[in-house]
């Protein structure tokens, strides 16, 4: 990858103030990678490159695209944000300390749920209830700005395309967050393409005995079925040409992780599964979409109890599609699936399509401001709507609704447990909710890296730092400030107690 490669992407879409300014990026992260190599070798600055060409890729806006070529410098060089404030100003500067900060939240051990051992139905319930709290959490720790996530992503998928440069036993823990709380998110974000691409590049480090047996049961398969499904697009592209319907047909093959699952679930009999490979229809109108499924099933019987109409009853990820299972040519299972254009980008980019609509929708209005996070279609949002289509989910999350959150934040320890505050919580509200004898001591608080006031006003997704001292005492003036109840009572009881013990 190159700088003039990543150039001649962003040209499509990018002023050449905006092209001048990307250079420049690329040139600054350049020169404080200088001394860095990756661990598949090669300079550093591969690395940020391939990051924003994927993210160019999508067209994402230029301030993405900075972001992106910056995202690790803050991790080599701490003190460069106001620098990099002054240079690219504060909207790149909040992105790139976004992603630095999220790189420092780890994955607890006790995110991942290790279904297997979960014996009872209450068990599976609490433990999936668990697992999605700590996903919601970290979502909406990082709601920021949606763009964060994005370049997160990008640079997840580049780091699992070179996980070979990384040692074993880091590329086993990697893989499995990648497969266990990227992937779903970017699942829930309906970015499907990503979805399956990082649960493919995991599998193998995760589960590799089953990977190898996945592989060679779909080979076969694979051939088999990629024959039939030649001869029936040829039949269908013959169908539609004769009734005037513009399309574009071509082969899907199922993912090998997602293929698993669903072995796992047909006793491992790859004849119970028929969309291994399935015919993809696009067509440009809804009406469309129908016709052609009429004309499917006018050519071919189809399966009972197999026609799904995610168009009239999307998915909860917002997946739009008409699926159909038929009798193909010699009687061959085969799965159909029709989309419009529109429903096909959708179900590859999710979540970053809108985005990337309602970016371009606002520069056809020609300014450009960046005040995207006001957008109807924020973040939040989004995630109100997923969870009233939720169905079996919903019941478990029936308690928390979305005004809770509204008012709640979550905090961060460095080792990366999550607290969940009221809003405007000080670090001392912080430090009782760890332990009473943390906030008893507390004489200090460093909030992502800089040591602040006790006074200060924590944020969403705050990597706080308590400083403690044995000797040390709570104050009276600290009940100005606190938000927490318990904050509050604890400072209260240690006063009166002492004030009876000094006779006071
Ligand atoms: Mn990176």
């Amino acid at each position: 990858m190159t700088i003039d490669k990543l150039l001649e992407k962003t040209n499509d879409y990018c002023t050449p103030t905006d092209q001048k300014a990307i250079k420049l990026a690329y040139e600054f992260a350049q020169n404080i990678h200088k001394h860095e190599t990756r661990g598949t070798g090669g300079p550093y600055i591969q690395h940020p490159l391939k990051v924003a060409y994927y993210l160019a890729e999508n067209e994402l806006d230029p301030s993405t695209i900075i972001g992106a070529l910056l995202h690790d410098t803050e991790e080599t060089n701490p003190k460069i944000s106001s620098e990099i404030s002054k240079i690219f100003g504060s909207e790149v500067a909040d992105l790139v300390e976004g992603v630095t900060k999220l790189g420092k939240i780890k994955i607890k051990k006790s995110w991942f749920l290790p279904f297997k051992f979960l014996r009872s139905r209450q068990e599976k319930q609490l433990g999936f209830q668990r697992h999605l709290e700590s996903l919601r959490k970290m979502l909406l720790a990082m709601s920021k700005d949606i763009r964060v996530i994005l370049i997160k992503f990008a640079d997840r998928l580049h780091n699992m395309q070179t996980l070979e440069g990384v040692r074993p036993d880091k590329q086993r823990r990697i893989a499995q967050e990648t497969l266990e709380i990227y992937a779903p998110i970017a699942h829930r974000l309906g970015m499907g393409k990503l979805k399956g691409t990082l649960e493919d590049l995991s599998f193998p480090y995760v589960y590799p005995k089953e990977y190898e047996m996945t592989k060679q049961l779909a080979g076969k398969s694979y051939q088999e079925k990629e024959k039939v499904c030649n001869k029936a697009q040829e039949i269908i592209s013959k169908v539609l040409i004769e009734n005037h319907i513009n399309s574009h047909i071509d082969g899907r093959k199922k993912h090998l992780y997602s293929l698993w699952k669903k072995l796992t679930q047909h006793n491992n009999d790859i004849n119970k599964i028929y969309d291994i490979i399935a015919v993809r229809i696009v067509v440009d109108s809804i009406e469309e979409c129908y016709k052609v499924l009429g004309l499917i099933h006018k050519t071919w019987r189809p399966l009972i109890g197999r026609i799904k109409d995610y168009i009239a009853v999307p998915k909860p990820n917002g997946y739009q599609s008409l699926h159909t299972t038929i009798f193909g040519p010699d009687g061959e299972i085969l799965e159909i699936q029709i989309r419009t254009n529109q429903m096909h980008y959708n179900a590859e980019y999710g979540i970053a399509a809108h985005w990337h609509y309602a970016q371009k929708n606002k520069s056809a209005g020609n300014v450009h401001k960046g005040s995207h996070l006001n957008d109807k279609l924020t973040w939040l949002d989004e995630l109100a709507k997923w969870q009233e289509a939720q169905t079996d989910e919903n019941e478990l999350l029936n308690g928390l609704n979305l005004d809770f959150f509204k008012d709640r934040i979550f905090v961060f320890t460095p080792q990366g447990d999550i607290h969940d505050l009221p809003a405007n919580s000080s670090p001392v509200d912080f430090a009782y909710s760890i332990h009473t004898e943390v906030g008893n001591k507390c004489i200090g608080a460093k909030v992502n890296g800089k040591i602040v006031k006790l006074d200060y006003s924590l944020n969403n997704g705050d990597i706080v730092d308590i400083i403690t001292k044995s000797q040390s005492k709570p104050k009276r003036d600290w009940l100005r400030f606190v938000k927490t109840q318990r904050a509050r009572s604890k400072i209260k009881s240690f006063i009166t107690k002492n004030s009876l013990i000094l006779g006071k």
